[in-house]
């Protein structure tokens, strides 16, 4: 029986007219959800409307597609370790056949330390990452560094090693999602979608065909969700920042395709082997480190998002970062990251991290004032004031690694059912502060 259904912007005879649940957006975070409701109530008639002509094309489209399970916050660390188990059992949790589509990699990520001081803040995380039970994650001294990796060189001083982590292909794992569905539809090239709102209740949602009632509706739309989110009359309490990366068709010969994914000192640029010879790169660059205006705040993050996000691709980033990889591991020209070849053919992208804002986010000292902090929380949560709407947003850097997790706990929250496990209520609008929940590829301490 083929049952995932999709099509291309239906005219009015082929809409829907009614609906379950509506999911706006088609990435990780709303076709895990899509997958989630469905298992957790088969039947269930979900409508998914994604404005482009195909599922993921948001912020996966420029991931690094990298999972890790060393999270120094509990509600992480869970969300992390069961959307692990969903990876590694695709097949029975995705659909059959889905462990060979994700072409999942299970080589590990290393973070390095090239001096004393950060080699004992790697010995500090370790200790703290026992301490809540993840005790696979390993503290490397240099001697140990070098003798499994001799390739990184002699100036790395030790490593934190995370062995569960890996890579997957983000675009085969929505599909995965998509497919492992029965009754949910994929109304693709649906722009301009407006959610509608009756007596405080969601009424359903609006498109140039016409409208989809239905009771429960889902903003899943990634940078796009404010914008959503204002068409029911609400702003939501995120911002966005650009990000880049890159991929090369090429890798210098002591680089083995079995490596694990590397992240160097700060500010973290990190590299992982790509397909058989390539290599895909990333790192935390400040996008605007300039004032807007002489005396202005540095605008670290956006309200707004700008279209197409392209935009903020830097034409120096690629070689910025092999020259900042290339200074750490003292590569000099022609070697190691200080290749030129590694500049040829490069395919250089841009995407948004979006995250909770400064309401969402915060600690308040005993004085009662707040400390607004870099949140690695998602909002998986239901929209006060407005029944039936909910927010599966704000999943940072890490939205391919945590979807399956945070499928299943939207899906409980839209159903009225407890959630997966309690220490998930950490996703919620309400939840402004939780420990260690900070950084990004740096572990709080
Ligand atoms: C450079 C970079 C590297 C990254 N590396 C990693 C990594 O290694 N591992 C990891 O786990 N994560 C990584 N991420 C983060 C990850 O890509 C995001 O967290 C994830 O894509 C978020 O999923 P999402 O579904 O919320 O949003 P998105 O992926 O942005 O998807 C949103 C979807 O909604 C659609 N949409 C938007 N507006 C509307 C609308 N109005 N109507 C209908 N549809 C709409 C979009 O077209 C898109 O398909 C990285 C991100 C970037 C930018």
């Amino acid at each position: 029986m083929v049952t995932t259904r999709f099509f291309s912007n239906p005219g009015p005879d082929g809409l829907p007219k009614t609906a379950d649940a509506v999911i706006i957006g088609g990435g990780p975070a709303g076709t895990a959800a899509a997958w989630a409701l469905e298992r957790a109530q088969p039947g269930l008639r979900i409508v998914l409307v994604e404005q482009g002509g195909q599922l993921g094309m948001g912020s996966s489209l420029a991931s690094l597609e990298n999972f890790r399970t060393c999270w120094a916050a509990p509600c992480l660390a869970r969300m992390m370790q069961r959307s692990l188990t969903v990876f590694q059992n695709a097949d029975e949790e995705l659909h059959p056949g889905a462990t060979a589509t994700l072409s999942r990699k299970q080589q590990g990520y290393l973070f390095l330390a090239f001096n004393e001081r950060g080699a004992a803040g790697l010995q500090q995380d370790v200790n703290h990452l026992h301490a809540c039970g993840l005790t696979h994650t390993e503290f490397l001294p240099a001697s140990e560094v070098h003798t499994r990796y001799p390739w990184l060189g002699e100036r790395v001083t030790a490593a934190k090693s995370d062995p569960h982590a890996g890579w997957l292909d983000s675009n085969a794992l929505i599909y995965a999602f998509a497919h492992s569905t029965q009754t949910t539809r994929y109304l693709l090239d649906m722009r301009d979608v407006s959610i509608r709102v009756q007596g405080g209740k969601v009424a359903g949602v609006a498109t140039a065909s016409g409208m989809i009632a239905a009771p429960l509706v889902l903003i899943a739309a990634g940078a796009g969700s404010r914008a959503v989110g204002r068409t029911a009359g609400i702003e939501l309490p995120i911002v966005v920042q650009p990000r880049q990366s890159f991929t090369t068709p090429w890798r210098h010969d002591a680089f083995p395709e079995d490596s694990p994914c590397v992240i160097s000192a700060a500010p973290f640029p990190h590299v992982r082997p790509e397909a058989r010879d390539g290599a895909i790169f990333g790192w935390e660059y400040r996008w605007n480190s300039r004032p807007a205006l002489p005396g202005e705040p540095v605008q670290e993050y956006l309200i707004e998002p700008r279209w197409p996000v392209e935009h903020f691709k830097d034409p120096r980033f690629p070689s910025l970062t092999l020259a900042l990889l290339a200074r750490q591991f003292g590569h000099r020209a022609g070697e190691g990251f200080a290749d030129p070849r590694y500049l040829r053919g490069i395919a250089h992208r841009a995407g948004y991290y979006v995250s909770r804002d400064h309401t969402v986010a915060y600690r308040t000292d005993s004085n009662g004032k707040r400390h607004p902090y870099h949140s690695q929380r998602a909002i998986l949560d239901g929209w006060p004031g407005i029944d039936g709407l909910y927010l599966s947003v704000a999943h940072v850097g890490h939205g391919v690694m945590s979807a399956p997790a945070a499928g299943e706990i939207i899906a409980a929250r839209m159903l009225g059912n407890p959630l997966p496990d309690p220490v998930y209520a950490d996703f919620s609008l309400s939840a402004a502060y939780v420990e260690r929940d900070a950084g990004g590829l740096s572990l709080p301490l």
